[in-house]
């Protein structure tokens, strides 16, 4: 997941001042939009970040998105004016449009809506999701059905780690991922390598069998700890848990990708940027 940096190009929505019912006309509460992001799915992106996260990880580099308050709202109308700038950059490169938080998914009338309109202009819809959602919900699994790709993040293979990273089980992740493969939607998998907490065998070997198993994962991605969000605890009056831990540099990655490897996960899923001879 890319940093969600700023709030430029976000207007006020004119719903917000009116009686009309959200779930007629669906709003987004927008955090901020990266208008040529390249981290978060193929090609050149539009990436909209979304208000709003029922997840508190502990390495969260978007800590100011969980809050549900805050951003603007913003009509399909709105976003879609915006994004439309940039698609001759999207076809170009492959790209598309990319939503991502905070988590999605607690907004997914919106992104439905804004990922039917994408797919009628031909435009590739990626999902950024913890997969933290219920899927009795009709608007998750509409949502799906408009996504042509899925990110989704895996923080921990223990019960017990997950719920200590997150402050929540990882149930409901795994049914997530379970309904992506009885589906085929392709999906990236995407690892957060926390030196001593999740580059560990006891989370990598489970961890690799499991990614083995789904199907449908067409590619791995092994992203390194940074500190590179610790300023927005800091400004929040906060401060992260995992202040005292180091950042996970090149070696590390590469280290737990060969790991994988040995310990069954196909090379070809891993991405190029996780290999030791990068
Ligand atoms: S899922 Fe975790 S990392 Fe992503 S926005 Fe929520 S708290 Fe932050």
């Amino acid at each position: 997941m890319a940093v969600a940096m700023g709030k430029a190009e976000v207007t006020q929505c004119p719903l917000e001042q009116t009686a009309l019912k959200l779930s007629t006309v669906p709003c987004g509460q927008v955090h901020s939009v990266e208008t040529m992001g390249t981290l978060d799915g193929p090609g050149l992106r539009f990436v909209i970040f979304l208000q709003g996260c029922p997840l508190h990880c502990a390495y969260c580099h978007n800590r100011d998105t969980w809050s549900r308050s805050g951003g603007q709202l913003m009509t399909v109308d709105q976003v879609w004016a915006q994004l439309l700038r940039y698609r001759p950059y999207m076809e170009a490169s492959g790209g598309g449009v990319t939503v991502s938080g905070g988590e999605p998914l607690l907004q997914a009338p919106f992104v439905a809506s804004l990922f039917h309109r994408c797919h009628q202009a031909g435009i590739h819809t990626a999902l950024d999701t913890s997969g933290f959602a219920s899927l009795r919900q009709q608007a998750v699994t509409d949502l799906l059905a408009q996504t042509d790709l899925v990110l989704l993040s895996l923080k921990a293979m223990d019960r017990a780690l997950h719920l200590r990273l997150t402050g929540v089980p990882p149930e409901p992740t795994r049914r997530f991922a379970a309904y992506l493969a009885e589906h085929a939607i392709p999906a990236w998998i995407r690892v957060v390598i926390i030196p001593g907490i999740t580059d560990t065998p006891a989370n990598l070997e489970p961890l690799a069998a499991y990614v083995s198993s789904l199907p449908n994962v067409t590619r791995v991605e092994l992203l390194p700890f940074t500190k590179l969000g610790e300023p927005k605890w800091t400004a929040l009056g906060d401060r992260s848990p995992l202040a005292d831990v180091r950042a996970a540099g090149d070696q590390d990655v590469a280290r737990a990708a060969t790991f994988l490897v040995e310990h069954g996960l196909p090379a070809r899923l891993l991405s190029p940027d996780c290999l030791p001879d990068r």
